[in-house]
């Protein structure tokens, strides 16, 4: 998150946790305002949320897919060293 006054970097310097949302206190590196955000469970009628889950699921996908062509390469490792451990 960007400063609402002048653009510079958020840092988070506290936090309450709560049951269901996480209040965050965030202050500026350049120009020293404290703000405060809320952190919390999306609904279905929040604003941004079907785009989000749209984002999300194609990211989930891609990552499985990368982890699926990754683990064939190594099942097929595995078995090529096993074939030649068993000729041995
Ligand atoms: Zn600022």
């Amino acid at each position: 998150m960007k400063c609402l006054e002048c653009g510079g970097e958020l840092k988070i310097f506290d936090s309450r946790k709560e049951d269901d949302y996480v209040i965050r206190a965030r202050y500026c590196k350049s120009c020293g305002r404290i703000f405060y955000t809320k952190e919390q469970f999306f609904n279905d009628q929040d604003e941004g949320y079907s785009q989000l889950r749209a984002l999300i699921k194609k990211r989930r996908a891609a990552y499985w897919k990368k982890r699926e062509d990754g683990g064939k390469k190594k099942t097929q490792k595995g078995s090529s060293l096993s074939s030649d451990s068993m000729s041995i």
